[in-house]
């Protein structure tokens, strides 16, 4: 029928898919697929309303915004709407249609990091990390630090490389004490740019095993040996160094500075401005003093904080044998900075954002102008040369032991697995995976669904739409999945 008339056909690529949101979730049998109604989407409403008069702002007072993160939030607003194009769908028995919208992939979105967050984390835990005991050790950087680190991507891999080179310094020299000859250390880093509350506040966390591979002599194999948790001594200890070495890092960074200033590719003295808009409101439980930026410090064990700021916490732990609880820290590690289900738009056209944890002081929610929340969020977009992941020791993609060491998936398994290379397993295997949702199992029939086509032209984008919502087809672009009643009399 596409070829009949002529309509732009291309390839399909089910990574460029949209996915349902993850409130589907429940035991029993795979259900099917309810697309994802994107103007439901508070974030993506916020910025179609509002992103062009932001920007004119912006170019009203000489601080044009990058381009980067113009083009990162536009693409923003059109995720998820059918008008931009998708993908067309048939079910093999009964011919009933079905369309899924594409999505833009930014970092930001809601939606579409919530993809990219569980393909990483499945990729890490099936392709990545051996199954041994980790250790999830997180660096926080004083105010003022943290606000240069984060607009610098240099100096924010000389930062956080210096952190992921002393805790495996201390882990080798552990193992030398116990006369382990040639011990190879590891880890997977990830550098957040934000915390609750859509803050910049740039700090990185680091999975590590809690122990040191060693090869065997003929270099064919290796073996993992646990070593015994750190002490609070030690976790000061390393944090004491890693500030050590970040005093010379930064210094040698300011003798830099000034030369290299020249070569900046993009002007981007508004964002730090733009991170520090305040909300206009605080919804707290009782009322106290209103402190946004306190940093809550309760003498916990295994955490620790260097004379000059710097703070270490190493008190969350997996077991060897908890894959599930290894694929949600991984999860955790590329959430995005604004979940979907965080924000809300109030009757006034205020956007109020609740918060993970109870801040100091008893707030539980901050309240944004829509213009003040796109400054925000603007300040969290990434430069694109940022590196915000990075495998050191044998994880690095050359080390000589990571092929001895990686996992090998067992072909029975029970659920979808990773392919080798990150970000292509395919949209209906990530929803069977994280949401056991059945992305092919027809909503008409219960039969199995088949690709047609990726629909891009806007003529046949509006004829398709027009013959899906016809009265025979007609399907809620939102709700819960859609159960078929045949399906449901064949299984009684
Ligand atoms: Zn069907
Ligand atoms: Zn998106």
């Amino acid at each position: 029928m596409a070829g009949a008339h002529g309509w732009r056909v291309r390839i399909l690529q089910t990574s460029n898919l949209h996915h349902a949101g993850p409130s589907h979730r429940g035991p029993g049998a795979p259900r099917s697929y309810a697309p994802r109604d994107a103007e439901a989407c508070p974030l993506t409403g916020l910025l179609r309303d509002h992103l062009d008069e932001f920007i004119a702002g912006c170019d009203d007072d000489q601080r044009p915004l990058p381009r980067f993160v113009d083009r990162q939030l536009r693409a923003i607003t059109t995720c998820g709407d059918l008008t931009h194009g998708f993908v067309r769908l048939e079910c093999t028995s009964c011919r009933g249609p079905r369309v899924v919208p594409f999505s833009c992939k930014v970092r930001l979105c809601p939606s579409c990091a919530g993809r990219r967050m569980n393909e990483q984390a499945a990729h890490l835990v099936d392709r990545v990390l051996p199954q041994v005991p980790y250790r999830q050790w997180v660096l926080t950087l004083p105010g003022e630090l943290a606000r240069v680190v984060a607009f610098d991507g240099e100096l924010s891999t000389a930062v956080f490389g210096v952190f992921a080179d002393e805790l495996s310094r201390w882990q080798r020299e552990r193992a030398n004490d116990l006369g382990i000859a040639d011990p190879q250390t590891g880890s997977l880093l990830e550098i957040q740019r934000f915390a609750d509350g859509a803050r910049l506040y740039p700090h990185a966390h680091a999975v590590v095993p809690d122990g040191v591979f060693v090869a065997s002599s003929d270099g064919e194999s290796a073996h993992f040996i646990r070593q015994d948790p750190p002490s609070d001594a030690d976790v000061a200890h390393v944090v004491s160094r890693v500030e050590q070495r970040l005093t010379r890092v930064l210094a040698r960074w300011r003798a830099g500075r000034h030369r290299d200033s020249a070569h900046d590719s993009e002007d981007t003295d508004i964002l730090p401005v733009c991170a520090e808009v305040r909300p206009t409101e605080f919804v707290r439980l009782v009322s106290q003093h209103e402190s946004e930026q306190g940093r809550p410090a309760p003498k916990k064990p295994l955490c620790a904080r260097s004379p000059g700021g710097l703070e270490l916490h190493a008190e969350v732990t997996i077991a060897a044998h908890d894959r599930k609880g290894l694929e949600r820290l991984c999860r955790y590690l590329s959430r995005p900075p604004i979940p979907q289900d965080r924000l809300e738009r109030r009757a006034d056209g205020k956007y109020v954002l609740s918060l993970k944890r109870t801040w100091k002081g008893g707030t539980k929610a901050i309240v944004f102008k829509p213009l003040d929340l796109i400054a925000r969020l603007a300040a969290l977009v990434p430069a694109p040369y940022l590196a915000l992941r990075r495998f050191h020791g044998v994880f690095a993609p050359h080390h000589t032991l990571r092929a001895l060491i990686v996992p090998t998936p067992s072909a029975d398994s029970p659920v979808p697995i990773a392919p080798k290379r990150p970000g292509r397993m395919s949209w209906a295997d990530l929803l069977m995976r994280v949401w056991a949702i059945d992305a092919l199992k027809c909503p008409h029939c219960g039969g199995r669904m088949r690709v047609i086509a990726a629909i891009h032209d806007p003529d046949a984008i509006t004829a398709i739409l027009a013959a899906v919502h016809s009265e025979r087809w007609d399907i809620p672009a939102t709700g819960p999945p859609i159960d078929s009643p045949l399906a449901a009399l064949a299984a009684a």
